[in-house]
């Protein structure tokens, strides 16, 4: 048995995907006794099974009964929320409850890079860790991205790096986790259903990405966000380095333009990266993002010159402003990983061509009132599908055309029959996709497929 396990011998896990099955296998292997509990159907849960069963922790499914509290530690699933009856339960008896991140740092002999934000989280997760393999320094990439940090943890060595996604969701649940960098890259409003709909309490949990930090560590923020600046000038402290970046001032210590030069400085040094304009990731999200991920590689060794070439060569991930294909004309590009309005703000001033723009799906409560100044100014039309397609007819009708459809289908011949050559036809939703598909990734993957077949020429 093993002594040294920061939530004692017993614990429970709370949610049985991914990440939870990732985190039971890791804790059992480190001499804990490991109970499961997901209330999905047990025929959804034959594979988890088949993998519990070999690895001898116990489980429940259909179902999460009582016996969760029989534990010392809880281990709650990034969609279990706070207001979940066994978790309000475990925290009143005052048993441990945290997150899979929390557990798998506790096992992690290398230095973590943690980066969290409402939007680009992805994006600068993976520009990073690129930077680090492009540079050959050992490193993983993982967190709310696909890969648990459970799954990769026990495979790091101290030289490596941790580049890791974190979500508000795992900060919630956090005791000790401490990375060497965190980066805040902004934060507007989202999720608000899981924070008791207060923004502020979506902004403290952002903030607990620095609560451990000390000497030695630092912190990447956006200093053109006003709640970012605002959070991290008011409640971080010394001995923290605050390390912001711009792209509207130039600035003494992080990353900014000079002279339309992505710049950082760190350090006492200064360090010219790139012309913004060679980054290969486009729009003035992705620069901020770019920056991010440069001052982040550059504070870990990264050599500036390496860091130059990724920035020039990284073509972004799947579903974010992703480049279908060219078709009479006109462009198609996959935004369905825009699952809010500041995302799809930002995608609407990323091009200088006139955009057709799908919109719609399952609405978390989204005000269009923000767009409106880029729709007038980059739209020519809108096409309105899923649930929401009549809000968003509302919203956008009084400033350009609006056609509802009926299917990702009917959508794409309608965008293709608005769209004029040179324009763009952008599926940047605002929107969950969980009314006509099974996530974000199956909504980007039937327009691209749709796109796909269509044939030139009209
Ligand atoms: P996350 O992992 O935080 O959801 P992604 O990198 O997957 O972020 O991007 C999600 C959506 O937000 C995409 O539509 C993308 O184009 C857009 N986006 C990316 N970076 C930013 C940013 N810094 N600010 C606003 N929107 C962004």
């Amino acid at each position: 048995m093993n002594e040294s396990l920061p939530g004692g011998l017993r614990y429970s896990v709370l949610g049985g995907a991914r990440s939870g099955l990732a985190v039971a296998r890791l804790l059992a292997a480190r001499g804990a006794a490991v109970f499961l509990s997901d209330s999905a159907p047990p025929e959804k849960m034959r594979s988890a099974a088949a993998a519990l069963d070999a690895i001898g922790v116990a489980y429940e499914f259909g179902v999460n009964s009582r016996r969760v509290l029989d534990a010392e530690t809880v281990v709650v699933s990034p969609g279990v929320p706070s207001s979940a009856p066994l978790v309000r339960e475990a925290l009143a008896k005052g048993i441990g409850v945290v997150s899979e991140l929390e557990v798998a740092s506790w096992f992690c002999p290398a230095p973590v890079v943690a980066i969290t934000g409402t939007n680009g989280k992805t994006t600068t997760t993976v520009l990073t860790g690129r930077m680090f393999s492009d540079a050959r320094m050992a490193s993983v990439v993982a967190g709310n991205i696909g890969t648990a940090f459970s799954e990769v943890v026990g495979t790091l060595r101290s030289d490596a790096v941790a580049v890791l996604e974190v979500s508000s969701f795992q900060l919630d649940f956090i005791r000790t986790f401490r990375p060497k960098v965190a980066a805040i890259l902004n934060i507007t409003p989202d999720h608000l259903d899981r924070y008791g709909h207060s923004f502020e309490n979506y902004i403290a949990a952002k903030e607990r990405i620095f609560v451990n930090q000390g000497t030695g560590d630092m912190l990447i923020y956006n200093a053109d966000d006003d709640v970012t600046a605002g959070a991290v000038t008011r409640d971080v402290a010394p001995p923290v380095r605050l390390l912001p970046f711009s792209i509207r001032q130039p600035l003494g210590e992080g990353a900014f333009l000079s002279g339309g030069v992505l710049t950082v400085a760190a350090g006492g040094k200064r360090h010219e990266i790139v012309r913004a304009d060679a980054i290969s990731i486009r729009g003035e999200h992705n620069l901020a993002n770019a920056m991010a991920a440069s001052l982040a590689a550059i504070v870990m060794g990264v050599p500036p010159a390496s860091v130059r070439a990724t920035l020039k060569n990284f073509k972004g991930v799947e579903h974010r402003l992703e480049f279908v294909r060219e078709l009479d004309g006109v462009v198609y590009v996959n935004d369905s990983k825009a699952t809010n309005v500041d995302s799809v703000w930002y995608a609407l001033r990323s091009f200088d061509r006139p955009l057709v723009v799908l919109m719609g799906g399952r609405d978390k409560g989204n005000d269009y009132a923000r767009l409106r100044g880029p729709v007038q100014e980059n739209v020519r039309a809108v096409v309105a599908i899923g649930e929401s397609a009549e809000k968003v007819r509302a919203a956008f009708a009084p400033i350009v055309p609006v056609e509802p459809a009926a299917s990702m289908g009917e959508a794409v011949r309608a965008a293709r029959r608005l769209a004029r050559p040179g324009d763009i036809v952008l599926l940047s939703p605002a929107c969950a996709s969980f009314d006509w598909f099974e996530d974000y990734e199956h909504r980007g993957r039937v327009f691209k497929e749709v796109v796909m077949s269509l044939k030139p020429g009209r």
